[in-house]
This record gives structure tokens, sequence and C-alpha cells, in this order.
């Protein structure tokens, strides 16, 4: 017998069937003994339908009342799936974040859970009900609604997993679960059994798509297990696990991550003096374009080249920062590439097994793939390459180091 948090998302309870399904596979937990507690997201297209009732009415709502509203989604599910549940003959209490007493700060509409009030939970437990929690809101210290951003609802799973010390937080999605790459560009992308918290974080590119990643950083934190797994699919999911040590004996490589839509800019023949890279990246950051790669190196004939990759859609303002920063510097030129993908690498068995990056750079060697930019981290190397390239470069390594091999987990590589 456990305490389980099971956290059902907009697909799972995208329709009336749909939340008996849910009820269905609540019930069988609780046959088998396990205490539930169910985190539910608004059913799918609600919050979107709401966001658009508010922007009928005005542009910019006030972030107050755009909680009000927002949070009356959650609220409307997690009601049906308590009467699914009586219908069948189990207890069930639904609760709103305040209810509970899910304390958040008063940023409306991406409010930070600062903490969690158990009591009330626990009591509805000893009495052998299924506590029903709205996902994706909250209260501040003035008993205003909160919500914590799109995709909330994970973290809110996460953040009652934690507080109430529940063995396993599981998210049912539409997935099955965490993927070595993204399943339309590799066909045999296999899915993880299982993955490091920081390997995740990593590969949040891929993982996006299947979990909030601020409830990745929560569960990380408070060491919270985390599951993926499908609503509509029999299958263990993914386990984000706390333990590297399983992972340790295992394959060195855990997925491939790879972003589109990203563009280059390169401030070349500055003087290499020290401040040189807070004058050229400084105004970037202060106009809030969020800067990824960042190469710096000097030449023989001591001037700096100073390379940075921002969000393709950032292209145009970023390019007229560094213009307008080069021309101050006397920069030799400003280069600028509009179409750059990068793909990386992510594992934390590259702590300990050498010879990953010399293999990736063959791989893509073998293919003719030029490499732009190259930047590693303890358990990532990632590089830059034209964006024509990205999905060969992504096939090309997801086949050299065998990733689609269905007992790729099951192997050592000592
Ligand atoms: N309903 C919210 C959203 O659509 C929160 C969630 O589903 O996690 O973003
Ligand atoms: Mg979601």
């Amino acid at each position: 017998m456990a305490l389980i948090v099971q956290k059902y998302g907009g697909t799972s309870v995208g329709s009336v069937e749909r939340i008996e399904e849910v009820a269905d596979k609540v019930a069988t937990f609780r046959d088998n003994g396990d205490d539930v507690v169910v985190v539910v997201s608004a059913m799918s297209g609600e919050t979107n339908r709401l966001t658009g009732l508010a922007h009928g009415i005005m542009k910019n709502p006030t972030p107050r009342e755009m909680d009000v509203l927002l949070s009356t989604g959650e609220q409307a599910t997690m009601a049906l799936l308590c009467m699914a549940l009586e219908k069948r003959g189990y207890g069930a209490r639904s609760f709103t974040g305040g209810q509970v007493k899910i304390l958040t700060c008063s940023t409306h509409t991406k409010a930070r859970i600062q903490e969690i009030e158990g009591s009330r939970i626990h009591a509805q437990l000893e009495q052998g009900n299924v506590v029903v929690v709205a996902g994706f809101q909250g209260m501040d210290e003035h008993n205003n609604i909160t919500t914590l951003g799109r995709g909330g609802s994970d973290t809110t799973a996460v953040a009652l997993a934690a507080a109430l010390e529940a063995d396993e937080c599981q998210i049912y999605t539409d997935v099955k679960g965490v993927y070595t790459t993204d399943p339309r560009v590799v066909e045999d992308a296999r899915l993880l059994a299982s993955i490091t918290f920081e390997e995740m974080l990593e590969l949040a590119s891929l993982g996006a798509k299947v979990l909030q990643i601020r409830s990745v950083e929560f569960a990380g934190k408070y060491k919270v297990p985390l599951r993926v797994l499908s609503t509509f699919e029999d299958g263990p999911g993914t386990l984000i696990s706390l333990e590297e040590d399983d992972r340790m004996e295992k394959p060195t490589i855990a997925g491939i991550a790879f972003e589109r839509d990203e563009a280059k800019i390169t401030v070349a023949g500055v003087p290499d003096v020290p401040g040189i890279a807070y004058k050229v990246l400084g105004p970037v950051s202060d106009a809030g374009i969020e800067v990824d790669v960042i190469v710096q190196n000097v030449a023989a004939d001591g001037t700096n080249d100073i390379t940075f990759t921002v969000k393709r859609a950032d292209l145009e303002q970023a390019s007229a920062i560094a213009q307008s920063v080069a021309t101050s510097l006397k920069a030799r030129e400003l280069l600028v590439d509009r179409k750059i993908g990068k793909v990386s690498l992510v594992g934390v068995g590259m702590r300990s097994h050498a010879g990953i990056a010399s293999k990736m750079f063959k791989t893509l060697a073998d293919e003719a793939i030029n490499i732009q930019l190259i930047t590693t981290s303890e358990i990532k190397v990632s590089i830059v390459i034209d964006e024509k390239y990205l999905e060969l470069a992504v096939r090309a390594l997801h086949s050299a180091f065998d990733l689609g091999d269905p007992d790729y987990e099951k192997q050592s590589n000592n």
C-alpha cells in the first residue's frame, strides 16, 4: 500500500467519457489499497477558451481577474471526476488550491508555490476518500486566487507529492513517456525506462512536450520520484529517478535533444580586453533576449571574436543591438547566420566514459556535416550546425550510439 499522487492532463480529462475512464483507473489503485490524491487539469482546450473570452473584452485583462477566470477550468474537472468516482461507489472529495492551502506568492498568472498545508488532505485520506485537487492554482497570503503559469498542474502534483511525502508522483498524459529523441524525427526512437533528473532537465526541449520543466526542477530538489505515463495505453512509462547509480552502469547516453529556429551572431575583431564580453552581451540580455550558446576566442593578432546564438524570432532585435555595439567598439565585422540548429547528446554516463564527443564528431564528419560551434558540460555535448542538416544529424547520431536498440538500457558499458 502506497500514497500516490496522480496528475491527469487536459486530454486525459478532455470529455465526460474520458473523465469516466480516469475514474476507472483511479478505482484500480484504490482496489489495490493505495491512497490516491489526484491533481486534474482543465479539460483540453478549456484554458484557451477562457483566455479567448477574456481577450474578447480587453487585450490586457488584469492578471488578478485572469487568475480568477482560468482557475475555473480545473475546478470544473475536479467536481466531475469526484462525481464519476462516487458513481462507482468510491468516496471522493474535491478541493481548490485555496481550500488545500496551496500558498503562493502574489505574482498573478505565474505564481510560485511557497507552502502547502497537508492536514486537510491527510484527514480525507484517513477517512478512505480519494482526494481530487484542482491543478495550476493556489492562493496568496491575502486569499487571492493565483495560477502557476501554463502547464502548471504538473508543478501542483509534484509539490503536493513533496508536501505529502508521497511514494510516487505519476503524471498521466497522452504519450507513453520520455523518448530517446523526438519519434517524429527518428522512427525507432525508444521509450526510456528511466532517466535522471539532471538528464531530464538537459533534455528539456524533448521533455517540455511531456512535462512542465519547472515541475522537474521541483521534483529534483525535493527528491520526489516522478513517473510519466500514458492514460490511454498500459505501460510503466518513464521513471525520472533520484538515483543515478542505476544508470551509471548502463548506457552512456540517455537521449538526443535538438532545437531548430536558432540564429547565430558573431561580433568579430573587437579588442581583447577585460569587460569585452560584458560590453557585447550585456545589452542583449538587458533587452530581455535569451542567449543560448556563447563562444569567445582570441585570434593570433590579439583581437577577439564573440559568437552567440539566440532564438530566430529574436534575431532582428539582437542583431540591431549587436550592430550598435560593434560600431561603438570598432569591431572588424558583424556576421549573422539566420538558419542554424543545435543538437545535444545528453547522459550522466559521460562522466565516466571517454570518447563520446569524438564519436559524435566522427559521426557528423562521416555525414559531411560541418560543425560551427561546440560546447560541452559534464553530461552534455552540444553542436551548432546548419539547420538544413539538423534531422540528418539527429538520425545519424541516434543510430551511431545505438539508441534505438531495445536492449540498450539493459546493456552494461563497463
Ligand atoms: N490548464 C492549464 C493549462 O492549460 C494548466 C495545466 O493544464 O497544467 O496550461
Ligand atoms: Mg500539460
